[in-house]
């Protein structure tokens, strides 16, 4: 049987994008659609706006420091249209960039929206069929509101991006990742930010003592972080020209924000895809379920990425396509590695972490911890109290660093190298034999000596 294409990649994020690329270079025959914008979650609504609002939002708290550093300054206002206007700018170069990649690979380029319709074919919404011999589903994911009355009176991190305005206050809903590093941006853009979250502790899953220390660091910049609190009502208010939201919390408390954020999750985009009347899996949380070679049940239909639910980070779909593109299309059948996956959450302060959390190794075998916290050269001298913490979890029987947990400015970097340590199977002589590069705050990493604990 002939088809029109060797693969054809629903999604042009950072994962279907990369496997497209990366197929085509081996001589397969090549199509791709996308129904929005070239580059996905990551280019268009995710990471790269949000880490460029990062560094935005970092410069208030610079000028303090250059003060304190000798500097004559004055602080001006943020302007959120400017900055706004040249965000959208480079999104748009960096989707031109997706699109030329594309096009030098000889990759065909649908902008339509894909659905399948049998294990080989894909029906366009330009009302064209298309065959393929192997279909990649690369549909990313999508954020969910709670069913909260009222909700829908918020926005999520789609829309943050897209404000004609900047919010005086802000109520930011969640404990994950999205709802921390936002609460962290806007208050550093100079909004008034309140967080509710659910349950004990923001960032649940991370090491406890890192956490805790972000957590402390968020409220000692201004963030109001309420914990155990949740929406339970909402409702547009209006007081003369000005909208705003009334909120109900769970302890009875009222109050009104110019916005809500809600970032209470994500969800893999499978709905009306076709993919169950295919044959695919899709389970309970509306992910693509595969195998450990990204297959469906299937054969001719693999999934990767967020749209999996399995790691929801950029690298990690990335490599899920090259590695689907190694077994399909190289013959070499390569299972995604997903161990010991090093990842930042660019709160401020940020977090870089990688392998088991204290409390997690703790449950698996004993271990030694090392860990310092403390107040480093340039915030001291600039007054402030921020600390860092670095610290490593050590299994007591094989040495083995089985985890790193680093809160400090650029800990995202430094978490990047310590990644590859612990990804060999560093132990904790091989980071004590190494020498300390003087004077930086990773230097502890390598200079612990005695263990803070063990259990
Ligand atoms: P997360 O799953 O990380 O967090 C969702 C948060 O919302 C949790 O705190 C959760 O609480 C809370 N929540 C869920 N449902 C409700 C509800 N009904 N009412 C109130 N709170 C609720 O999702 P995010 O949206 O923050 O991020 C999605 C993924 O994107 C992350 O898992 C991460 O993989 C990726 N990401 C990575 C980034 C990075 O690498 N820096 C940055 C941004 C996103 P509870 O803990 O109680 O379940």
């Amino acid at each position: 049987m002939t088809f029109d294409y060797d693969l054809f990649v629903i999604g042009g994020g950072s994962g279907g994008v990369r496997a497209a690329r990366v197929a085509a270079a081996t001589g397969a025959k090549v199509a791709l659609a996308e129904e929005f914008r070239m580059g996905g979650t990551c280019v268009i609504r995710g990471c790269v706006p949000k880490k460029l609002m990062v560094f935005a939002s970092g410069y208030s708290e610079m000028f303090d420091d250059a003060r304190a550093y000798g500097w004559d300054l004055q602080e001006g206002d943020f302007n959120w249209l400017r900055f706004r206007d040249k965000l959208h700018a480079e999104l748009s170069r960096l989707e031109g960039i997706y699109r030329k990649l594309l096009d030098g690979s000889d990759v065909a380029i649908f902008d339509a929206r894909a659905t399948v319709k049998d294990p080989h074919t894909v029906a366009l919404s330009n009302g064209k069929d298309v065959t393929a011999k192997h279909i990649l589903v690369a549909t990313g994911g999508r954020p969910v509101l709670p069913e909260i009355p009222g909700a829908e009176l918020g926005i999520t991190s789609n829309e943050i991006f897209l404000l004609d305005e900047m919010p005086k206050n802000i109520l930011i809903v969640g404990g994950g990742y999205i709802a921390s590093e936002f609460a962290c941006i806007l208050k550093g853009l100079g909004v008034k930010v309140t967080q509710f979250y659910r349950g004990a502790q923001i960032l649940r899953g991370f090491d406890d003592e890192a956490r805790g220390l972000v957590a402390e660091g968020m409220r000692a910049k201004g963030v109001d972080l309420q914990l155990g609190t949740n929406v339970v009502d909402m409702r547009a208010a209006t007081d003369g020209d000005h909208k705003g939201i009334w909120v109900k919390d769970s302890n009875g408390q009222e109050a009104v924000y110019d916005q809500v954020m809600f970032a209470t999750g994500r969800a893999p985009n499978t709905g009306d895809m076709g993919l169950q009347a295919a044959g695919v899996e899709v389970g309970r949380q509306g992910e693509v379920v595969v195998d450990e070679y990204s297959q469906t049940a299937v054969p001719s239909i693999y999934a990767i990425g967020d749209v999996t639910n399995r790691v929801q980070l950029t690298p990690v779909a990335i490599r899920e396509g090259m590695a689907f593109v190694e077994t399909v299309f190289k013959g070499n059948p390569t299972p995604v590695d997903h161990a010991l996956i090093p990842s930042a959450i660019f709160t401020q302060p940020e977090m870089g972490t990688v392998g088991l959390s204290e409390e997690d190794a703790r449950a698996q075998e004993p271990v030694e911890i090392y860990s310092t916290a403390f107040k480093p050269m340039n915030h001291a001298f600039a007054g402030r109290d921020d600390r860092v913490l670095m610290k490593l979890v050590v299994s007591v029987a094989t040495r083995k660093v089985l985890g790193c947990h680093i809160v400090a400015d650029h800990a995202g970097e430094m978490i990047q190298l310590a990644g590859i340590a612990v990804k060999m199977g560093a132990t904790k002589e091989d980071f004590d034999r190494t020498v300390a590069v003087h004077p930086t705050m990773a230097e502890e990493l390598v200079t612990m000596k005695e263990p803070v604990r063990t259990a």
